[in-house]
């Protein structure tokens, strides 16, 4: 039966709902309330759908019918372009400002440096988007829950990414103001460029990231400021569809892998929940594995699950390693470093969900040093892509996978490159410098020691012979 657009609409208000991950508490919550963690228990909360009242296709393919409606900018969205898998709002209220036209590549080249079978290594590209991360997927879904409620203002606290998206949805929609918290030093140029261009008000903290993180949030409650950061479950719905675009792109084909860097854990926390969505539809049969990858040099995520055996424990986690974990990096005053900043986390705000969604999708976790990060970032951008470090992570991850042998040769492996190549623009110049001191003083105090990859700039005198004999010599 063919329905109007607003009955449609009036269906979808009342689909969503908040719900704790905790297994011994389960409270729910009205979708149209403001809240970032649940008021009984402390806990995480996941926007949950009454999904025998949704209107969900029979058929992934059936999306693609969709393309053919892009000059309706709600379709055009790669996010809202899969609305009926995250309908918590109404069509007329869906915020795009064009996110999510990203694609998923097939490298050979990069493929080789992870040791992978020809055709099988792909790189979904997530820096295409409008602020040149990822971040766009969720802010397009957290700015609709935010206008609906009526915000004013919107927060985040942001290794810059973030705060970047926000700040471009703020500007373009002008449907209200964002306030960012930034630690100190810690953020890019390229990062801290987009948030002061796009008029955001730039807090910056004498801190790190966790630090901004803590006063955003008293700050948004004490003045009634919409959260932002991913601790907003409505952020992590929108991310669920990088997942339903790598799926497109294979033709609704399941690869064997998915790897993607981790931060807070909103991206590998989103992608489980669309893939256990999906299986619940019935849309797939299997599951890609799923590899998070730490820096080295920010690795609670490893340590927890891989030395101290964290579990989800169905939605029971054991506390007492987290709490001794966190109390030890604490004591040791041990702080994240690492060159890849937008992962350069301490205490991953979904350490939770990421631990569902290493249980639901068979999970590992990896750390690399930045090292690794580097070199893998070379051949990335060698290989015609180019990202900024954090994303790297995902590829180097893959090749230590590789080496272990965990990730067969003939796997399909996506790996989600997060961020553009232009939001860090001097770690790429100091990976390729022949200047030593650059080197030294951005990459050697991490523990970087050699550029396998680096391609130099030629110095030569301003004489034409010399230029011509340089370009002979080098080409
Ligand atoms: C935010 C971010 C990450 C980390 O993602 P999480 O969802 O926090 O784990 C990784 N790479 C880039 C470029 C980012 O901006
Ligand atoms: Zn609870």
């Amino acid at each position: 039966m063919l329905q109007t657009a607003q009955a449609h609409n009036a269906q979808q208000t009342d689909l969503a709902f908040q719900q704790c991950i905790n297994a011994d508490c389960k409270a729910t919550y009205d979708a149209n309330t403001i809240r970032t963690s649940c008021d009984k228990c402390g806990d995480l909360l996941d926007i949950a759908y009454d999904w025998d009242r949704a209107a969900v296709p029979n058929k992934l393919s059936d999306f693609e019918q969709f393309w053919s409606e892009r000059t309706n900018p709600v379709r055009f969205s790669g996010v809202w372009r899969f609305h009926e898998l995250l309908p918590f709002a109404p069509q007329d209220k869906l915020v795009t400002v064009g996110e999510g036209q990203t694609l998923l590549q097939q490298t050979d080249r990069v493929g080789d440096y992870v040791g992978m079978n020809h055709g099988q290594l792909h790189l979904q590209y997530e820096g295409m988007n409008p602020s040149g991360s990822f971040k766009d997927n969720g802010m397009c879904a957290a700015v609709t829950h935010a206008s609906m409620m009526g915000a004013k203002r919107a927060a985040c606290a942001s290794t810059g990414n973030t705060s970047a998206s926000l700040a471009l949805y703020c500007s373009a929609t002008r449907l209200m103001k964002a306030v960012i918290f930034i630690g100190s030093g810690k953020i890019s140029y390229g990062k801290l460029s987009q948030a002061l261009d796009y008029g955001a008000l730039t807090v910056q903290i004498a801190g790190d990231f966790d630090d901004a993180m803590l006063r955003v949030r008293e700050v948004a409650s004490e003045l009634g400021i919409y959260l932002v950061n991913s601790v907003n479950p409505f952020r992590l719905e929108g991310q669920k569809t990088i997942m339903f675009r790598v799926l497109e792109s294979l033709g609704w084909e399941i690869p064997d892998w998915i790897v993607v860097p981790g931060g807070n854990l909103g991206n590998s926390s989103a992608f489980a929940k669309a893939f256990m969505e999906l299986k619940q539809h019935g849309l797939i049969d299997k599951v890609p594995r799923l590899a998070v990858i730490n820096a080295g040099g920010a690795d609670t995520l490893y340590e927890l699950y891989e030395r101290r055996g964290v579990r989800w424990n169905a939605g029971r986690v054991v506390m007492d390693p987290i709490v001794d974990y966190n109390d030890k990096m604490d004591r040791e005053h041990i702080r994240a470093d690492t060159i890849a900043s937008a992962i350069e986390i301490n205490r991953p705000v979904n350490l939770k969900k990421c631990l569902r969604a290493l249980d639901f999708m068979d999970g590992v976790v990896r750390q690399v040093p930045d090292q690794d990060i580097l070199d893998a970032k070379a051949k990335i951008g060698e290989g015609g892509f180019g990202c900024e470090p954090a994303s790297a992570a995902s590829v180097a991850g893959a090749k230590l996978l590789r080496r272990e042998g965990v990730i067969a040769p003939s796997d399909r492996v996506v790996c989600v490159l997060t961020g553009h190549e232009l939001k860090d623009p001097s770690a790429t110049v100091a990976y390729h410098t022949s200047d030593q001191d650059v080197f030294n003083k951005t990459l050697g105090s991490r523990g970087v020691t050699k550029a396998s990859y680096a391609n130099r700039a030629v110095a030569v005198p301003n004489e034409l012979d010399d230029i011509i004999k340089a370009i002979q010599l080098y080409s």
